[in-house]
């Protein structure tokens, strides 16, 4: 018995410092790309009993293949404005991995990408992907320009611009890209239209999240959100509580926050706040999701004119702050690093019982390490919120075959790929050790089919 347990010990000091030592290669190898890191660094401490017991994947470089994009590409996004002045922003896609489908991920405008954001979206992407159990390989891209204030013929001007460049490396068996932050179902069509006309033929499943009139899935526009809020519903039912009854706050008031709070006010919770970058709302009296809709997809308004139409409602600038508020549920789903070490202690203090991330990476490492070590329920990204990614890839699929399915068939999908996620997580955790801990169960499920499709396809 002691004999094993020395091998064991050994085993896992090998693996440890294997992933230590790729680590730091990879730090060394991308200076400078801090959200990387973090994404990076996240995946790799849960890998480390993956590797001791499966040495092979050591012996053929599994971890330093694939944290290494297969391509990066990046260019010149030239454009002209209203005023005809020329503007020059920076596009990038990420090719990250292609071992078990297509590249797929969506593509974010947004002032803040560079190459880190796009480089820790599409290295999250990969696993993401994995889970949903869809054959989808994983990438990102997006661009620095900034959709907000700019009128519909300049985003009009700018997308087409992109998409010239874009469409050299993209396909429905080569890249799928889609929507992500600042880009949603306006962008998708202008992209889809410039592709079209460069390509000369109809290939739907270029692009998913179109409109429901040319190639579009019906659920797709619910599905992070809804998907979201199912994944969150099974973490709560493992420990007999539920959506029922239980107060909710949603960061954001985007595509993925609106149909999140659709979802939970369906589940009978009350969701009373939700924000943009600019500040957020309480409404003590749940949130009117009619008002918010109207106000960013109808009107693209700032949320802070939500309280025009309900006085009994507050506006607080600034968006740190929502995390103050008492709730029984979070649901961080604005962007990343949003939840940090002193946020995640509040939410944990005023008896936060679990969270659920709708966006992409937005609680910090020492953020999860709070969550975790206080017994809170905590969904992490790339399982909570596969279900956007997930139904592209219905997309895709009703796209092959050229037949449509009902809103109702898509919904039942994704509701049995959230529960599946859920189970492979959970099951990956306790089978290495780590009985409840879904960063780590989500990132091992995750990593094992890619790494097998990895190892059975020789080192390329
Ligand atoms: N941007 C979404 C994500 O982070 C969706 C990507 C897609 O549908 O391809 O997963």
């Amino acid at each position: 018995m002691a004999i094993l347990q020395e091998i064991q010990q050994e085993s896992m000091q090998i693996a440890k410092d294997y992933v230590n030592e790729v680590y730091e290669a990879v730090k060394k190898r991308n200076p400078n790309e801090s959200e990387f890191h973090q994404a990076v660094k996240e995946i790799f401490d849960s890998l480390v009993p993956v590797f001791a017991k499966h040495p092979e994947y050591m012996k053929y470089s599994v971890l330093e293949r694939i944290s290494e994009p297969e391509r990066v590409i990046m260019f010149r996004v030239p454009w002209v404005d209203d005023q005809g002045k020329v503007q020059v922003n920076r596009g990038y896609r990420v090719q990250f991995n292609s071992n078990i489908g297509p590249y797929k991920g969506g593509l974010r405008f947004h002032p803040s990408v560079n190459a880190s954001i796009i480089k820790f979206l599409g290295f999250e992407q990969i696993f993401k992907n994995s889970l949903t159990g869809q054959p989808i390989g994983g990438g990102k891209g997006g661009s620095d320009f900034d959709p907000k204030g700019k009128s519909d013929m300049e985003v009009m001007r700018f997308t087409q611009s992109f998409m010239t460049e874009l469409c050299k490396h993209i396909g429905p068996d080569v890249d799928v890209p889609a929507g992500d932050i600042g880009v949603g179902a306006r962008e998708i069509g202008y992209l889809f239209g410039q592709y079209k006309r460069i390509r000369g033929a109809y290939e739907a499943g270029v692009l998913t999240g179109k409109g429901l009139g040319y190639g579009g899935s019906l659920t797709r526009t619910e599905a992070t959100g809804y998907g979201t809020v199912y994944f969150v519903e099974e973490m709560l039912k493992d420990k007999g509580l539920s959506f029922n009854g239980s107060t909710v706050v949603v960061s954001g008031s985007g595509n993925v926050s609106i149909y999140a709070i659709e979802k939970a006010h369906q589940l009978g919770a009350k969701v009373v706040a939700c924000s943009d970058s600019n500040g957020y709302i309480y409404d003590p009296n749940g949130i009117n999701l009619d008002t918010v809709k109207q106000l960013k997809e109808v009107e693209r308004k700032r949320i802070q004119e939500y309280v025009l139409a309900h006085p009994e409602a507050t506006y607080v600038e600034g968006c740190e702050g929502i995390w103050s508020i008492n709730c029984d549920i979070a649901l961080p789903c604005a962007t990343q690093n949003e939840i940090n070490e002193d946020a995640a202690k509040l939410l944990v203090a005023n008896g936060v019982k679990a969270i659920g991330e709708g966006a992409n990476m937005p609680s910090t490492l020492e953020a999860i390490d709070v969550f975790l070590g206080n017994n809170v329920l905590f969904g992490p990204a790339k399982a909570t919120n596969a279900g956007g990614v997930a139904v592209s890839a219905l997309e895709m699929a009703q796209n092959s075959s050229r037949m449509p399915w009902s809103f109702e068939e898509v919904d039942a999908k994704l509701h049995d790929i959230m529960k599946n996620i859920y189970t492979n997580s959970i099951t990956a955790a306790e089978e290495y050790g780590q009985p409840g801990n879904l960063v780590v169960g989500a990132n091992i499920a995750g990593f094992i089919k890619v790494a097998d499709a990895m190892m059975a396809q020789g080192i390329v």
